[in-house]
């Protein structure tokens, strides 16, 4: 067991933790829909109202430098927390979703065409499946989908045969949010790049997890939000290599992503503005600076061997109680278990361990293509954060077990 963690610490950070729910201290594993806010990060979006809200960008009084100063430093800092190469590669959206319909959007725009086909994975969320779906369907492409093996690992076998002349893009997640599995990306990447097609990463649950470097992976494209990762809601990110993000037209028109507007025409601003139209989500970026502090503090090496730990201790427990099925048991796996209990709906053991104080998901975890490639109606699902115990972790193995006693 992982020891040095300053697990005491840490949680003292995070005041949603210390409630009781049903008279029962909370026990908090819906992380995969998103975590929880530290203290600095509440304290942060409060500073920037108290003393820095002004629009961004162009405006020369005072506060407004200020607020424009901070906006890009935040920038600066993702750029390194990803290793990107540069900051015009950083685009600030609403989060991994809006990433993902820019990118699909745009790129379909520019380089779909009838006949064509773009690959993803059945695993993938609703955000990275429904948006190419749509835009193939729009453009007379098809949209092939990778399946996975009986651990829940994708057949990366499978994906590779797929590719072919028609291929133009290759998207999948970093991180299935059902099955926990880490896919092998950078494989993946080197194989596409080989016949010259570019690959999009969801990293909606790789961010939190793990280290992320961009360069290294060589991904065309890399999307995330912040509050998967401990920042506010309704701010994200899309990386995009330079090259990739130049050649794609803009997603939204407005202020901000023009350079000049005539008439009859209007050229447009430069990377990353040109994939920033309108006021941006300022006090979003203040907080989501706030948070990357906070996982650079606590290092992400330190975070994974912690989630760890966690992930082998719940395994286990709930492996011991007799029924359980998991779904996903890859080697590289994040700290998420999705299970069922011999013929229980996940919907009555969430229902019940909620009760208990233990809030877990339930349901297709919008992966509606998976569910059926699986033929069930979805999962109970506990996902961990750096802030959970062994201790809850005992406290669910009984209250699933009691569940399970229950509803048999
Ligand atoms: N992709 C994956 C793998 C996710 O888990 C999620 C969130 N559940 C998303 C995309 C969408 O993220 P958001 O709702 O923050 O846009």
């Amino acid at each position: 067991m992982f020891l040095s963690f300053p697990i005491d610490r840490v949680r003292a950070d995070f005041p949603i933790l210390h409630q009781q729910v049903y008279k029962r201290p909370l026990v908090y594993f819906d992380n995969a829909a998103s975590t929880q806010k530290p203290v600095q990060v509440i304290d942060a979006i409060r500073r920037y109202y108290e003393q820095d809200n002004c629009n961004i960008h162009r405006g020369v009084h005072y506060l407004s430098v200020k607020a424009t100063e901070a906006f890009e430093e935040t920038r600066k800092e993702i750029r390194e927390f990803i290793n990107a190469r540069d900051t015009r590669e950083i685009i600030f959206t609403k989060g991994t979703t809006e990433s993902l319909n820019l990118v699909a959007s745009s790129f379909g725009k520019r380089y779909i065409r009838p006949g064509d086909e773009v690959i993803a994975t059945i695993m993938e969320h609703h955000s990275n499946f429904v948006p190419w779906q749509q835009m193939c369907l729009e453009c007379g492409a098809t949209l092939r989908v990778a399946g996975i093996d009986d651990r829940g690992m994708l057949n990366v076998g499978e994906l590779f045969g797929m590719i072919s002349e028609k291929t133009r893009m290759i998207t999948l997640t970093h991180v299935s949010n059902v099955l926990g599995t880490i896919n092998p990306v950078k494989e993946i990447i080197a194989e596409a790049h080989k016949h010259g097609i570019p690959v999009l990463i969801d990293g909606a649950q790789g961010i939190s997890h793990l280290p992320v470097d961009v360069q290294d992976m060589d991904c065309d494209f890399y999307c995330f939000s912040g509050h998967k990762m401990y920042g506010p809601m309704g701010i994200g990110v899309l990386y995009g290599k330079e090259k990739c993000l130049e050649e794609l037209p803009p997603y939204q028109m407005g202020g901000e992503m023009i350079k000049e507007v005539y008439v009859d025409h209007t050229t447009f601003n430069e990377l990353p503005f040109k994939f920033e139209a309108g006021t941006p989500n300022v006090e979003g970026v203040a907080g989501l600076r706030a948070a990357l502090h906070y996982l650079n503090e606590l290092g992400m090496d330190n975070i994974m061997d912690y989630e760890a730990s966690l992930l082998k201790y719940a395994t286990e427990k709930l492996a011991g109680i007799e029924g359980v099925r998991f779904y996903g048991t890859s080697d590289w796996k994040a700290s998420l278990i999705s299970f069922l209990i011999g013929k229980i709906h996940p919907y009555d053991v969430g229902m019940i361990i909620d009760k208990m104080g233990i809030a877990v998901r339930t349901g297709h975890h919008c992966a509606m293509p998976l569910m059926d490639y699986l033929h069930i109606p979805g999962t109970v699902r506990a996902s961990f954060a750096f802030y959970n115990t062994m201790e809850e972790i005992d406290w669910m193995a009984l209250a699933v077990a009691k569940a399970k006693k229950m509803l048999e």
